[in-house]
């Protein structure tokens, strides 16, 4: 029987020790303040229902795209630290293959649901598409408390998850990769264990670490996105690096890299949240001895120069850019007031609710959407999987170079279609993606 290390809620254990590899979950997954009541499905159907419309696509068109292919939901039974047999349950979710074989990522959270994965596996069908990458969309994800539990218990669930959603998955079927309380060492266990059942297969799943075929750069794929987008709108709205602050919401994998990342080109990043508080600096963090104190199992309230706020305080910074790069729905209705700056790059899946979305706009608030925004890690995971077909290797300058062009030619294409249309960039971004499905579903005979 393993011992019980429970887990601090930013990745680390509470020994104060980094996950096995070393490496981040891939988002923060508590960060207050509150989220909203609407749901991730009710947030995703928004904005699909509202694209379709403006699209004019049919409704019986509109109902395929609305639902999922295929969904599994199977029983996770573990026996944990306490001696008694957890059931927790998993899901997959395959929202549409018209594009390619399914893709998207596995979260361990207390909060996942049917519901919940099936809006982030059809927000993976439009973020596929958008960029141009030929995958589908699909999600997946275990209901078990990631942050409580021993490596060896993570083990055994991640182990258990591939055999059970096992017929579904496969380098040309279905491929996860990392999400919230999932990272490089989840994927070597899942690879390993696709493996027992059909043989060494690396491009089973993305995102695994770089002794097992990962793919360099993949782990600061969506950071990196995250700022090549910055410095794509920067001019529209005459920032320069040296001009630039930022408040990152999440100090997970995708805030934390990305907060380093823009450091590196000059930016200020002026306040920084994790799930243990909120710190703001004026004069700018010193992110990298940051991200060292936090891997060393210090708490960032705990930094030296910085101030600890109130985490709600931290959407009110004033600032040039936010970076929510937490949970979903944490800007709503309730506090989308609040926000102090002129642009929102959407680093987590689903962070803004239609009724933000409104209030932003109507502040003159710039929102690069998240279907867009958080693509970089999905379209690194292409490269993860283009290598692994061929067991051949990049090196990360090539990796970040053909990532940046991804990202910004979609970002033409996105901004070029709300110019014309006097859209959303996120209306614009889902219309382009739907168009695109449609398209490719048509051209198969899915639909006519
Ligand atoms: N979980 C990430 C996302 O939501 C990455 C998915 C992938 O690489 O397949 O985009």
């Amino acid at each position: 029987m393993t011992t019980h290390t429970p887990r601090t809620k930013d990745g680390l254990r509470g020994d104060g020790q980094a996950p096995p590899d070393g490496s981040p979950r891939e988002a923060d997954t508590a960060v207050r303040p509150r989220r909203a009541e609407i749901s991730n499905l009710e947030i995703v159907d928004h904005y699909f229902s509202v694209a379709a419309e403006r699209l004019g696509l049919r409704d019986d068109i509109a109902a395929v795209l609305r639902s999922s292919y295929r969904e599994m939901q199977v029983q996770i039974p573990v026996k944990l630290s306490d001696g008694k047999i957890h059931v927790f349950s998993g899901y997959r979710v395959q929202h549409n293959g018209a594009r390619g074989p399914y893709k998207g990522g596995i979260r361990f959270h207390p909060e996942v649901d049917l519901d919940e994965i099936r809006a982030l596996a059809s927000l993976m069908t439009w973020k596929t598409a958008v960029v141009g990458i030929p995958y589908g969309g699909a999600k997946g994800g275990v209901n078990c408390p990631a942050e409580e539990l021993t490596d060896d218990e993570l083990e055994t669930v991640a182990r258990m998850f591939v055999d059970r959603v096992d017929r579904l998955l496969g380098p040309t079927r279905d491929i996860p990769a990392p999400d919230v309380n999932t990272n490089a060492q989840t994927m070597a266990w899942m690879m390993d264990e696709y493996g027992k059942l059909h043989g060494y297969s690396p491009a089973c799943v993305t995102g695994k670490p770089i002794a097992l075929e990962g793919s360099y750069g993949r782990e600061a794929a969506t950071g990196r996105g995250l700022i090549y987008l910055l410095r794509e709108v920067a001019p529209r709205l005459e920032l320069t690096p040296s001009t630039t602050r930022l408040v990152v919401q999440g100090f997970g994998n995708v805030g934390s890299w990305a907060a380093r990342i823009a450091a590196q080109l000059g930016c200020r990043v002026v306040g920084i949240s994790d799930a243990g508080g909120a710190v703001t600096n004026p004069n700018g963090i010193d992110v990298e001895e940051l991200y060292a104190h936090v891997r060393e199992g210090g708490r960032i309230t705990e930094f030296p120069n910085v101030e600890p706020i109130d985490p709600d305080e931290l959407l009110q910074l004033e600032c040039d850019v936010f970076i929510p790069a937490a949970l979903g729905g944490m800007i709503h209705k309730d506090n989308a007031d609040l926000l102090n700056c002129r642009l929102v790059i959407e680093g987590a899946n689903s962070p803004t609710t239609p009724a933000a979305d409104e209030i932003l706009a109507d502040k003159g608030i710039l929102v690069v959407p998240d279907v867009l925004a958080n693509a970089g890690g999905v379209i690194v995971s292409y490269f993860e999987w283009v290598q692994n077909l061929q067991h051949f290797r990049w090196d990360e300058r090539e990796v970040n170079d053909r990532l940046g062009t991804i990202i910004r030619k979609a970002f033409r294409e996105v901004s070029a279609r709300a110019g014309d249309g006097g859209s959303s960039l996120r209306l614009a971004a889902y219309e382009l993606g739907i168009e695109r499905v449609v398209e490719a579903a048509t051209v198969r005979g899915y639909i006519s």
